[in-house]
């Protein structure tokens, strides 16, 4: 008899997620996969398709996708997908300590700038890529392509969208959905992928614990004047964390996190001041910028949930954790949740069945180390870089320098970026 899957919530972790247990359905031993989102899931028309002539727009919502998580949207058919065009490897990634910020604020000149950068830079000089660059609308249209494939090919897959989940019930054997439109869905396995602000995690009764960073990511895109050379690079100033990823069409994207006044104060200004304000911010390492996108910000929280499975329901992605963007692995850790939760279905027992807890429990042992782990990490650098305590000023700039003079421990936090 086949498994009846339920996932809640097509976001990049969901869509891949609900293809990988369609694709992997023998191995799993007979599988129904039921996929609800709220909203419409159509294939959207990605920016960047512009005429010719004009210039090309972008996506400010973008990911860094690691070589992990694209061998696992290869294997479920989505990466294959993405037009090359689309995908901006990454080759090196740069670091600079807040160092750099003070010549900045005191100059504000561009050799000084760059002078001061190099002396804390951090390159990871790779021959392979790093990550690979790609917008939500690119990513989430290869997986609905992947999904109408799918669909077509007579995989076991159904699509619910428009729809939320009102209600949960637990039965001994699987569990009941109730939806916003009145219907119920018996599943043997809830798989909630509904998000940070998961409705699935709350009325499973599960808590999370949160922290408000009490700051905002600024997030934009731009046109450089220097090429960036395939460099993701990142500031770690005083009071902000600053991040460029690079984009097709000499176009960068950043993520800005700032105090949440500060976020106020930069989406106020007009475009070629917000433009100068980043450039300089930056010691004009890409020269001078120029603004292609809506400026937005996005809140910064951290969440863990307290449990990620209880019986007949496991959570995935951002709905089990959530983290600052500043390592840009987010969406990668939730890969790799997907993946984990797939092999934990496909390894059970032939006495198991795909919602016992000892197959969850298999899937939270494999996943939660990694995901506490990246957000201790990326939480304490923060913490490091955001000190006014001098001692800890010193240590952070003379840590970027001593990680540079330490091939081991370079490489260290590159298998991590990597995985
Ligand atoms: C500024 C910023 C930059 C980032 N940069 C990166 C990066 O470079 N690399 C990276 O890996 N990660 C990055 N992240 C993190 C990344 O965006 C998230 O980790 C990722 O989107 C999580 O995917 P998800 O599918 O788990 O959740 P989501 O993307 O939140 O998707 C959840 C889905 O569930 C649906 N949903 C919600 N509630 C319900 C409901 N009740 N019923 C049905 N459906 C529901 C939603 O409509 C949505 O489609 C960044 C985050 C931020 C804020």
């Amino acid at each position: 008899m086949k498994s009846h899957i339920t996932v809640v919530g097509a976001g990049p972790v969901g869509l891949a997620f609900a293809l990988a247990a369609a694709r992997n359905a023998s191995a799993i031993r007979g599988v129904r996969v039921t996929l609800i989102e709220r909203q419409t899931l159509a294939l959207a028309r990605p920016l960047g398709d512009a005429p010719p002539s004009g210039a090309k727009h972008f996506d400010t919502r973008v990911y860094a996708i690691s070589p992990g998580s694209k061998t696992f949207l290869e294997s479920v058919g989505a990466w294959q997908k993405i037009p090359n065009e689309r995908i901006t490897d990454v080759r090196a990634m740069q670091v600079w300590g807040d160092e750099v910020g003070k010549e900045v604020d005191g100059k504000g000149d561009n050799e000084a700038g760059k002078n001061a950068g190099e002396k804390n830079n951090i390159c990871f000089e790779e021959s392979v890529a790093v990550a690979h660059i790609v917008e939500h609308t690119v990513l989430m249209n290869a997986l609905i392509e992947r999904l109408h494939a799918s669909i077509a090919a007579g995989d076991n897959i159904r699509v619910i969208d428009n729809e939320s989940v009102a209600a949960i019930s637990e039965q001994k054997t699987h569990r009941t959905l109730r939806l916003s439109g009145g219907a119920e869905i018996s599943a043997d396995l809830i798989v909630g992928a509904d998000g940070a602000h998961s409705g699935i995690r709350g009325l499973a009764g599960i808590t999370a614990k949160t922290f408000d960073y009490e700051s905002d990511a600024v997030v934009a895109n731009f046109k450089t004047t220097l090429p960036h050379e395939n460099i993701a690079r990142q500031w770690f100033l005083g009071d902000s964390v600053l991040a460029f990823l690079p984009l097709p069409d000499q176009q960068i994207s950043i993520v800005w996190s700032v105090t949440k006044m500060r976020a106020a104060e930069l989406l106020s200004l007009d475009a070629e001041t917000f433009a100068e304000t980043v450039a300089a911010t930056s010691s004009h390492a890409l020269g001078e910028l120029t603004l292609m996108s809506k400026t937005s910000r996005v809140a910064l929280k951290k969440l863990t949930a307290h449990n990620w499975v209880q019986p007949h329901l496991a959570l995935i992605g951002d709905a089990a954790h959530a983290i600052h963007p500043m390592a840009g692995q987010g969406a990668n850790l939730g890969f790799a949740d997907a993946r984990a939760l797939v092999l934990a279905l496909q390894k059970r027992s032939s006495f198991s069945a795909v919602g016992d807890m000892r197959v969850l429990r298999e899937y939270e042992r494999a996943r939660r180390e990694d995901a506490a782990t990246m957000g201790m990490v990326t939480h304490g650098l923060r913490e490091l870089y955001l000190s006014d305590f001098k001692p800890l000023k010193r240590v952070r700039n003379r840590g970027l320098n001593v990680l540079n003079k330490m091939p081991w421990a370079k490489s260290l936090v590159m298998n991590h970026a990597m995985k």
